[in-house]
C-alpha cells in the first residue's frame, strides 16, 4: 500500500462513527459570483454542510464568498491557484499552484484552515501526492460524478447522483469554472447544478441519507 493516496470515498472507518447512511457534497471550481451565492442558500435553507473545493485565483477575486463559506460552517479547500492539468506542469509550478491556493483562502479568510486538496480534472500524479502531503493537504477526489459542468441537463445530473450514491459517497458539483475570470458572461452558468441541487438534497434525505462534513481525520 502506498503511503500517500486519494480518496474517493470516505471508509466506514473513518466516519466518525455516524457512517450509516453518511454522503458528502463537494463543490468544486468556485466561487462565482453568481452561482456560489445560490448553493450557499440552498445548503443553509437545508441545513447541509459542504466542501469547497475553491480555484485560488478565484477566491483572490471573490473574498467574501469565502468568508461567507466559512461564516457558515463549510470547509475551503484547494483546487490549486489556476486550475491546470497538473500532469503537464513542472514540479516547481505544482508546488507553486498548491502552495499560492492556500495562501490566496488564508487571505480571503484567516479563520479558514485549509486540510484538503483535489487536483484540476482529478489528474493525480505522485508528484501532486507528495506535493499536497508534504503542504499537509489530504487529497479527495470523488465516488460521484455527474457530470454537471457539461450541463446535460436537471434530471439527468439528479439521476446520475440517485443512482451512484451509497453510503460514504462523495459526490462531485461545480459552482464554478476554470474560465470564469477570463470571461465576460456569467449567465446561466450553472442554473443545471443549482435547480438539480434543490432537488437532490430532500431527495437524499428521502433516501436516509445524512449530508455530513468530511471526517477530519485520515
Ligand atoms: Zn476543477
Amino acid at each position: 500500500m502506498k503511503n500517500v493516496d486519494y480518496m474517493c470515498e470516505v471508509p466506514s472507518d473513518c466516519a466518525d462513527g455516524t457512517q450509516d447512511r453518511s454522503v458528502y457534497l463537494t463543490f468544486d471550481d468556485g466561487p462565482n459570483p453568481v452561482c456560489t451565492p445560490q448553493i450557499l442558500d440552498l445548503l443553509a435553507q437545508h441545513r447541509v454542510p459542504a466542501t469547497f473545493f475553491v480555484i485560488g485565483a478565484h477566491a483572490a477575486d471573490q473574498p467574501e464568498l469565502i468568508r461567507r463559506m466559512i461564516a457558515e460552517g463549510h470547509e475551503v479547500a484547494n483546487h490549486t491557484m489556476t486550475h491546470p492539468d497538473l500532469s503537464r506542469c513542472e514540479p516547481g509550478e505544482v508546488e507553486r499552484e498548491i502552495v499560492e491556493a492556500s495562501n490566496a483562502i488564508r487571505m480571503a479568510c484567516p479563520q479558514a484552515t485549509v486540510r484538503r486538496m483535489r487536483a484540476p480534472y482529478g489528474v493525480w500524479t505522485e508528484d501532486v501526492l507528495t506535493t499536497s502531503a508534504r503542504a499537509g493537504l489530504a487529497c479527495v477526489h470523488w465516488s460521484v460524478d455527474p457530470r454537471d459542468w457539461a450541463r446535460p441537463g436537471v434530471d439527468a445530473i439528479v439521476d446520475e447522483v440517485l443512482t451512484g450514491v451509497e453510503p460514504g459517497a462523495i459526490v462531485l458539483l461545480h459552482d464554478g469554472w476554470p474560465e470564469e475570470l477570463k470571461s465576460a458572461t456569467y449567465a446561466s452558468l450553472r442554473d443545471q447544478t443549482v435547480t438539480a441541487l434543490s432537488r437532490l438534497i430532500p431527495a437524499l434525505h428521502h433516501r436516509g441519507f445524512v449530508i455530513r462534513p468530511l471526517p477530519q481525520h485520515h
